[in-house]
């Protein structure tokens, strides 16, 4: 089978590796498509430390059920299938509460295990178990289905922020994901939902998508330009979907009283510390959350979201690409072009 063949950084070759068989317990899936995420970006400029080269990267993977394991019960054959990303161990407390993402041993498909940039993805009997390979309706279109693994991050991170009907959001980072929070803000009425980011190109899609309403960060100050933009009020809910420390302060500075606050993107670990004012927390009742990957529940959540159509997903493929033209698809990431890219691994 075509596999893109990760050798180390920007070294990523599509190449004939032998095709995964299903022994018991397993499953083998053929690879429908595969969106590409901003970690399988990271992955192909930088490498990371459970990417062992040659690796197949790819966890935002759709497929159809190939091959069945001995001993594995409620799957068939031919039936449409998205696989959940993150693997627990299935010992600690974590795992014991099915809070696998929270793992401190947790190993990843598309990390640790080949990944969904090939033909067909082979998925262990441990990963199986945990119930990793999540059946979708067979009418999804597999593009749209591609959204679910990205969208149960997402979900992860609105949990705690529990947005209500009518309340104001604040979403920093017009990117993919700072996207779909937008539409999932949307989806359970919040209004307004204002997105900042500070690239036209991207606020654009904001506008386009009818996602939100665009604000651009760059041509002032940020806060007086995001007040302004919502009508002067402040935010019960906001999240800082982008890398960057200084939003985490604005966020919690833009929020009124009892506001709740997602710190859902990282900021690069040479700089973490963030100086903030506990009093504002403390009087005004805000509470602040993390939020790492995603689990089951999520991708069930997020599945019946893309089924509903209550995101819009058609919108948000901007670019697709052929397996042997994956590395066009790393090109037009790094270019920052585009919202989704996905790979038709056909
Ligand atoms: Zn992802
Ligand atoms: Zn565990």
């Amino acid at each position: 089978m075509k596999a893109a063949v990760f050798h180390g950084p920007r070294d990523v070759r599509v190449e004939e590796v032998p095709k995964p068989e299903a022994g018991k317990g397993e499953i083998v899936v053929r690879v429908l498509r595969c969106a590409v995420c901003g970690t399988d970006k990271r992955i192909f400029v930088h490498g990371q430390k459970n990417v062992v080269p040659p690796a197949v990267t790819g966890h935002e993977i759709v497929g159809i059920i190939d091959e069945i394991g001995e001993g594995v019960r409620g799957f068939e054959l031919g039936r449409k299938v998205i696989i959940a990303t993150v693997v627990g161990c299935g010992k600690c407390i974590y795992c014991r509460r099915e809070q696998y993402n929270l793992c401190d041993e947790f190993t990843a498909v598309g990390y640790d295990y080949s990944g969904g940039f090939a033909e067909y993805v082979k998925v262990n009997a441990r990963i199986v178990e945990q119930g990793n390979v999540i059946l979708i309706p067979d009418d999804l279109k597999p593009d749209h289905a591609a959204l679910i693994e990205p969208l149960s991050c997402v979900l992860n991170g609105q949990e705690y922020l529990n947005p209500q009907k009518g309340d104001r959001a604040l979403v920093f980072g017009a990117g993919p994901i700072g996207m779909m929070h937008a539409s999932a803000l949307k989806a359970k009425g919040c209004d307004p939902v204002i997105v900042a980011d500070v690239s036209d190109e991207r606020l654009d899609y904001v506008a386009k998508f009818g996602v939100g309403t665009p604000v651009n960060t760059s041509k002032g100050d940020p806060a007086e330009l995001i007040l302004k933009t919502a009508g002067g009020e402040k935010f019960d809910v906001a999240v800082t979907a982008c890398s960057v420390k200084a939003v985490q302060g604005l966020a919690l500075k833009l929020v009124r009283k009892k506001a709740r606050v997602s710190f859902f993107a990282g900021i690069p670990k040479d700089d973490p510390v963030l100086p903030i004012d506990t009093n504002h927390i403390h009087y005004n009742e805000i509470s602040v959350f993390g939020a790492f990957s995603s689990n089951l529940k999520h991708y069930h959540e997020a599945l019946g979201m893309v089924a509903r159509g209550e995101i819009p997903a058609d919108k948000f493929v901007t670019h697709k690409f052929k397996l042997d033209d994956i590395l066009k698809a790393y090109a037009t990431i790094e270019a920052g072009q585009g919202i989704k890219i996905v790979i038709d691994c056909e």
